[in-house]
């Protein structure tokens, strides 16, 4: 039920169309513009999509009607105004439920959520639209061509070709799969929310460094016990990332990390609240997906996803993933038998459990590498860490990133202009601390707009596009900068390198400019490379300056850091390789309608890539948003397939000499005008072919872990 009168009516809609029944004053009205974020309220969010919407019905059925006659650059421009419209306005909206989230804004985008589905499965198998594109030839501009290409593409996966009964299924499905997913990632917040456990003897916070007794206590601050302190507690354990993974790895009490571990892997699971449950939610997402490829004429789902990868076929992925298992697996094992006789050497007398591997992991690290997170924190305050890599960027691809003013939607976020030879050519809001209380967790890289010259302002030859960087590290305590974690840099460095690909597009035709039209799994390539650089000496110590005494970060500390980036790589290597397979198994072979289940699946995936058993009671598959409430269905494996691309695309870095400037900003260039220019407009493999001069290898990735 609806508490906002505004949605009640469908009828709201049509009225909408003529402009003097739109709010003027509605920011989420300024399509194309950054918006005022202080001026928007959550009672314009169902007004302003149904706008919106209406506005997009009336121009698809203009457009529709003189298709036929249209030249294809104009059919392709014009649907890139409507489709632009929509998505502004409703990626804004998503945005904002992403990053600052209330039961009222939900229930918006819950009651518009189904009108814009629908739009899109109209606007996907519109026949006029599709007849056109067919019939489009000799089309000479490159980004054009590929424009054409994909959306033909994407009509067939979207059900043009479909009709009568089969249509209506399809488009039901596709109704429902977006509320599943909907529904998938909202019990998985509320769940994490949900748990929460009140430390208050010292002895259980044995072994808690500093950073995660202030966050602790910081949270039971939140809620309401406002005389908690860093030092006397009460200390509150939460399910927000950065409390579970700094808590596994460093509280000594055995008995505590299994009581988080277990809250964790159970999340959202069939043992917890049942509302919140998402085991049967992950069984009818699978079935209806599977209906939906065969629909297609796809066997199965992994086989429609794939068609739309870089990686030829469901079989490609796998011996990718079957020739880097091969490497990791026995690393892997090693990996633990160390651990198991540095935990035995240290009193541990019980074989490891899985909240263990974490805590005798770190200690080993330490001893090994004599340094922890902790000693590194102090080096790598935000300010100093976004100034390096704003040097970066200027020295690989010559663009300026500058701090500007401009209000985003909450006080910590920040704005920056991106440079070209004095231009201003894009733009990215920031948005750097985690906010467990109404932010996702993660981070990513989101389009507030993308690249377009039919799109360009009055004046301008081309309108620039602008980012939004989420993350999710610690925020500030006290009067201290953010002092970030060596994963929390990398993050930064990874969605950065996202984002410079959206920004520095050359390319001016939405579809296929930035990230928009590049395949899934060649869309980390930009990101991963960025994280590369951190592994490079010279480049970490050009930042890496002590936040009180600018000290610089010790040399020897730098040679043990990257040293220790290599360290338990076949078990990194290995837990990927685990979701990746189970992600394409669920997909491929399984049968939601057949007499297996979800966890059975699960258990037979972990059996071989795996070197701890889960426990029987493992239910990650319950928060793994990625599949369930992401784009990342039968595509999980992307993230290794683009890692072979990203460590070679550095590799070519390396052979230049990273230490010889000049070289670097020739090589930077080269990848600045391919990897982040062409964006969409030519397919990845060519692309990565005209930077690199030759397919991709993964050489380079297995020498980068010492795997090789
Ligand atoms: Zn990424």
């Amino acid at each position: 039920m609806s508490t906002d009168p505004q949605s009640e009516s469908p009828a709201d809609a049509t009225n909408a169309v003529s402009p003097a029944a739109a709010d003027a004053g509605n920011p989420l009205l300024a399509w194309g513009e950054i918006p005022d974020f202080a001026a928007i309220r959550v009672e314009q969010v169902v007004p302003a999509v149904r706008f919106t919407l209406a506005r997009a019905e009336a121009d698809l059925d203009a457009l529709e009607a003189v298709a036929d006659s249209l030249p294809i650059g104009e059919i392709v421009g014009r649907s890139e105004e409507l489709e632009d419209r929509l998505g502004w306005t409703w990626g804004l909206v998503n945005h904002l439920n992403s990053v600052r989230t209330t039961d009222a804004l939900r229930q918006a985008i819950t009651d518009v959520q189904p009108e814009v589905v629908t739009f899109h499965s109209r606007l996907g198998q519109s026949e006029a639209l599709y007849r056109a594109y067919s019939n489009a030839e000799g089309i000479a501009d490159n980004a054009l061509a590929r424009t054409v290409e994909l959306a033909l593409r994407a009509m067939r996966h979207g059900g043009v070709g479909l009709t009568g009964d089969a249509k209506d299924q399809f488009n039901a499905n596709q109704q429902q799969l977006a509320q599943l997913g909907m529904e998938f990632g909202n019990s998985l917040v509320d769940a994490t929310k949900a748990w929460h456990h009140e430390l208050t003897k010292e002895d259980e916070m044995a072994g808690a460094p500093p950073s995660l007794r202030g966050l602790m206590a910081q949270s039971a601050q939140l809620a309401g016990n406002e005389a908690a302190t860093p030092e006397a507690g009460p200390w509150r354990l939460t399910l927000d990332p950065t409390c579970v993974m700094p808590f596994l790895e460093n509280a000594d009490r055995r008995d505590l990390r299994e009581l988080i571990y277990r809250a964790w892997i159970g999340r959202a699971g069939p043992e917890g609240d049942a509302k919140l449950d998402n085991s049967d939610r992950i069984a009818r997402i699978l079935t209806l997906r599977k209906a939906q490829a065969q629909l297609l004429g796809f066997d199965t789902f992994a086989d429609y996803s794939l068609d739309a990868k870089m990686a030829p076929s469901v079989a490609d992925a796998l011996a990718l993933l079957a020739s880097l298992h091969t490497s990791s697996k026995p690393a892997a094992q090693r990996e633990l038998a160390e651990l198991t006789d540095f935990a035995r050497s240290e009193g541990a007398t019980d074989a490891l459990a899985l909240w263990d591997v974490g805590y005798w992991a770190r200690r080993l690290r330490e001893a090994r590498y004599t340094y922890s997170d902790e000693d590194l924190k102090p080096y790598f305050p935000l300010p100093r860490v976004l100034e390096g890599v704003i040097a970066l960027v200027h020295k690989l691809f010559g663009v300026e990133i500058r701090e500007g003013d401009r209000t985003g939607w909450h006080p910590d976020v920040r704005w920056f202009d991106v440079m070209s030879d004095g231009q201003p050519i894009a733009g990215f809001f920031l948005d750097p601390y985690s906010r467990p209380a109404d932010k996702r967790g993660g981070a990513w890289m989101n389009e507030l707009r993308g690249r377009s010259s039919r799109l360009a302002p009055a004046g301008h030859a081309v309108r620039t596009p602008i980012a939004y960087l989420v993350c999710n590290q610690s925020a500030p305590v006290g009067d201290n900068p953010s002092l970030m974690t060596w994963n929390e840099v990398s993050t930064l460095f990874h969605e950065l390198g996202h984002g410079l690909q959206h920004m520095l597009t050359r390319v001016e035709l939405l579809p296929v400019a930035g990230i928009s039209g590049i395949e899934w799994d060649a869309v980390e390539l930009p990101s991963q490379f960025m994280e590369n650089w951190l592994r490079h000496p010279k480049t970490l110590a050009s930042f890496a300056k002590h936040y009180q005494t600018s000290e610089p970060i010790p040399a020897s500390l730098v040679e043990r850091v990257l040293a220790a980036s290599t360290y338990r790589a076949g078990s990194a290597f290995l837990r990927q390789i685990y979701f990746a397979r189970l992600d394409l198994e669920l997909h491929h072979a399984f049968d939601a309608a057949g007499g297996t289940s979800i966890w059975e699946v699960q258990r037979q995936v972990a059996s071989e890539n795996t070197v701890i058993s889960p426990l029987p009671e493992d239910r990650f598959l319950c928060s793994f948003g990625h599949l369930f409430a992401g784009g990342y269905a039968a595509g999980y494996y992307s993230y290794k397939w683009a890692e072979v691309l990203s460590a070679d695309a550095y590799a070519a870095f390396e052979e230049a000499g990273l230490d010889d400037d000049e070289r670097i900003a020739e090589v930077g260039r080269r990848f600045r005008e391919t990897v982040l220019a062409l964006g969409g407009s030519v397919p990845p493999m060519e692309v990565f072919k005209r930077f690199r001069g030759r397919e991709p290898s993964t050489d380079a990735l297995l020498r980068h872990n010492n795997l090789g």
